[in-house]
């Protein structure tokens, strides 16, 4: 008999309570021979690249989420709707002497209730906290809207409406999109919603009012956080900052790169960029990704000590079976990575998706000569984070029915690809997209010489890219709600 605790139910929890489900199967779980239990802290499950959408009006959130407690019940997996705050890897040297996560309940009448929760196996998959605090005025409780919920991108679609409304009647308009500090990560997610920002301005006739600004964090266009892609495109060798660039230079969309975002204050952004230099762009409209740390979980040891630092890295995110030595840009190889998602010293605990600490960034590091950290974070996108979750269901189902020694599965973003399609407009006819895949995420530059396979690392133009993502959207809320042949469709 086996308890396995999952912490948070988003792209890379979701899938792995879905495939451990299987794996273990529903007579088990049933029974009580095995469990699962599921911790989060919302009711729904969010497909957070659909946001995007909403972020511009054309979804609404409850296209974007679906309760996961009827599915957890068909599967007998059970959902606690908490938050966890801490772990004890270790027990707690009472009797019952199991390594055990507390849970603070946030929702099914126990509001603010806490508990705790014995496991064998624990996966955290919490994905990011976002520190708009970071930024001072960042934030949809400030001067500037975010897509990174259903919400707020619910919040974000109301102002660019007003904010069209005002051009319609004869304003003009400055729109800036972008990151919100100079270490955040999902340069992708912003880029798409650029795209869609300008789509949504020529469809309400009002392109020619507005100023559409990109502020990056990125050196140059392209780079995604992945020190950008080299790809073969219509026969030629190119690199993705080319095609970035000639993409925003046939929407009139300008952009501002290497740059941190210090401040923003109503209707001003204030930014350093790599120069040094300090610079203020008034808007009428702001999208400003925060930066993600780790979700604040504490650690105890059997004393109650606290362990904290030895179990997270100093950024919040779970340290894992990465190499984190210490060691400048070109040293770093795919080696650095980590493949099994064990958490060193134990063999039953597991971080995955956004929720492992990264050995380093992917895209060269940089300051600007005032010290100012100005790099993307290291992206953890849905097609590895749902590769990781199902890798580590599938090591755990191993270790419960073969034992202990089973060997663990492997998936290091050195092997793993990853896809990004910058879509906009959400009907069948009148969107396009720009679509991206990358194999490996992790430059390797011992088997390729670009670092990732000419073949699959790609960069397309065009309607079927946005046929791939609405496809891709209903086909993954298709998934997640574990419907008839679920598990065939790739994560
Ligand atoms: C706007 C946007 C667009 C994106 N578009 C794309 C795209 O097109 N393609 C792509 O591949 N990726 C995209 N991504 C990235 C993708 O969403 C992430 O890679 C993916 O969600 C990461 O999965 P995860 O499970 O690690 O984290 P999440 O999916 O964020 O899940 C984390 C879960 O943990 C829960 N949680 C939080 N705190 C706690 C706690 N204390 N205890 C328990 N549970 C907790 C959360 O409620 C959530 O359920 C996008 C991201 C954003 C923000």
């Amino acid at each position: 008999m086996a308890d396995v605790v999952i912490l948070g139910a988003g792209v890379s929890g979701h899938t792995a309570a879905l495939h451990l489900s299987r794996m273990l199967g529903k007579r088990d779980l049933r029974s009580g021979n095995h469990s699962i239990t599921v911790v989060s802290p919302n009711a729904d499950w969010n497909w957070i690249p659909s946001n995007i959408w909403v972020g511009v009006g054309k979804m609404e959130p409850p296209q974007v989420l679906f309760p996961l407690q009827p599915v957890y019940e068909k599967r007998g997996v059970k959902f606690v709707q908490a938050r966890a705050t801490a772990i004890r890897p270790y027990g707690t040297g009472s009797d019952d002497d199991r390594p055990s996560v507390e849970v603070t309940y946030t929702g099914q009448d126990r509001d603010g209730e806490s508990e705790v929760i014995p496991y064998d196996y624990l996966i955290n998959a919490t994905g990011p906290k976002l520190r708009f605090e970071a930024t001072p005025g960042l934030g949809p409780d400030h001067h500037s809207y975010s897509v990174c919920t259903a919400s707020h991108a619910a919040d974000a679609s109301a102002a660019l409406g007003r904010c069209i409304e005002s051009m319609k009647d004869g304003n003009e308009c400055t729109l800036v999109v972008g990151m919100g500090h100079g270490t955040c990560t999902c340069e992708g997610a912003a880029f798409e919603y650029a795209f869609n920002v300008d789509h949504e301005l020529r469809e309400a006739g009002v392109r020619e009012q507005a100023r559409l600004v990109f502020l990056t964090n990125e050196a140059q266009l392209g780079d995604f956080g992945v020190d950008g892609l080299t790809f073969e495109h219509e026969g030629f060798v190119t690199h993705s900052e080319l095609w970035a660039s000639s993409l925003f230079r046939e929407r009139q969309v300008e952009a501002i790169v290497g740059a941190h975002v210090e401040r923003v204050d109503e209707g001003t952004v204030h930014y350093e960029t790599l120069d040094g230099e300090h610079h203020s762009l008034d808007f009428d409209f702001a999208m400003l990704l925060p930066p993600f740390g780790g979700v604040p979980l504490k650690a105890y040891d059997r004393d109650g000590e606290d362990i904290t630092d030895q179990i997270f890295a100093p950024s919040g995110f779970m340290k894992v079976d990465a190499d984190y030595t210490p060691r400048p840009y070109e040293e770093w190889t795919v080696d650095d990575w980590p493949e099994t998602y064990m958490a060193p010293g134990f063999d039953n605990v597991f971080a995955t998706g956004i929720a492992f600490a990264p050995p380093h960034q992917i895209s060269r590091p940089r300051k600007s000569p005032n010290g100012t950290v100005i790099a993307p974070s290291p992206p953890r996108t849905g097609m590895p984070s749902g590769v990781m979750g199902k890798t580590v269901a599938t090591t755990i189902a191993r270790k419960i029915t073969d034992g202990e020694d089973a060997v663990p599965l492997k998936a290091s973003m050195g092997r793993l690809g990853a896809a990004c399609i910058a879509s906009s407009g959400a009907g069948l006819r009148r969107g396009t997209a720009a679509a991206m895949s990358m194999l490996p995420v992790v430059p390797d530059y011992e088997r390729y010489e670009t670092g990732r396979d000419l073949h699959d690392t790609r960069g397309e133009i065009g309607l079927a890219g946005h046929w791939l993502k609405l496809i891709l959207h209903y086909l993954f809320i298709y998934k997640a709600k574990g419907r008839f042949g679920w598990h065939l469709i790739p994560e």
